[in-house]
């Protein structure tokens, strides 16, 4: 969710950079035929995430949960030529609806889909990342930055999205919500962890941004 009324959102939206066609008609499929829509990254915070890329300019970025491919089509936007993105996702079933439009969108060459768990997959992969975008089961998190960190040289960027997760992050703690309890220890990880100085960013649900301490 957001947390803005729903007219400045949209103003928000209407003011922002259109997001481009292949994206709107994945939009469109995603809402129709795969299952949880809600999970993807519209248009709004999508041009977030394509004009931040475009800043960093990374030569390597790792996504972890692909689901139908919109924030790393967002986010390939921001490649160099010989650029590349690794992109994650544990379910299969996705991994069709992905390549159509990453094929569709003229990244495809660009974006190197791994299908499988992340814990499992990113410790095998022998490369550094200069953006990284942390999107898969929230429960997870933590483990996820433990494996990622180590592929991140001084200086890159750490996406997280979901931090606020609705707002719960502040509300009185349901026992049995381990997606919250597990959000609110990452959340508190991030702030601590000296590797990396951080700032929420209260945009859509919540996204965060660390950067690897290092020279500037
Ligand atoms: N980044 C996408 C949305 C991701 S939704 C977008 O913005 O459009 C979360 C995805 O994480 C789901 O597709 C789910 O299958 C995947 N996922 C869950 N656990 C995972 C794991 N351990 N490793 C890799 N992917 C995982
Ligand atoms: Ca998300």
């Amino acid at each position: 969710m957001h947390f803005l009324p729903d007219r400045l959102q949209q103003y928000l939206t209407d003011h922002s950079e259109n997001e481009p066609e292949y994206l709107t008609e994945l939009s469109r499929e995603t809402h129709l035929k795969v299952l949880q829509p809600r999970m993807i990254t519209g248009h709004y915070q999508g041009r977030v995430l394509s004009i931040l890329s475009k800043i960093i300019r990374p030569e390597r970025i790792l996504e972890i949960g692909t689901y139908t491919g919109y924030s790393a089509l967002c986010l390939a936007e921001g490649l160099p030529p010989k650029g590349e993105l690794h992109t994650i996702d544990i379910n299969e079933e996705l991994e069709d609806i992905q390549r159509r439009y990453f094929e569709k969108s003229g990244y495809g060459k660009q974006i190197i889909q791994h299908v499988g768990n992340a814990i499992e997959i990113i410790p095998q992969l022998d490369m550094q990342f200069d953006l990284v975008f942390i999107d898969a089961e929230k429960k997870e998190y933590s483990r996820y930055l433990e494996v990622v960190l180590p592929k991140m040289r001084a200086g890159s960027i750490l996406l997280s999205d979901n931090v606020l997760w609705s707002g719960k992050v502040i509300e009185a703690l349901d026992p049995a919500d381990k997606a919250t309890e597990a959000l609110l220890d990452y959340n508190k990880m991030l702030k601590e962890d000296q590797r990396i100085e951080t700032v929420v960013l209260p945009i859509r649900d919540g996204l965060t941004l660390s950067r690897v301490r290092g020279p500037l």
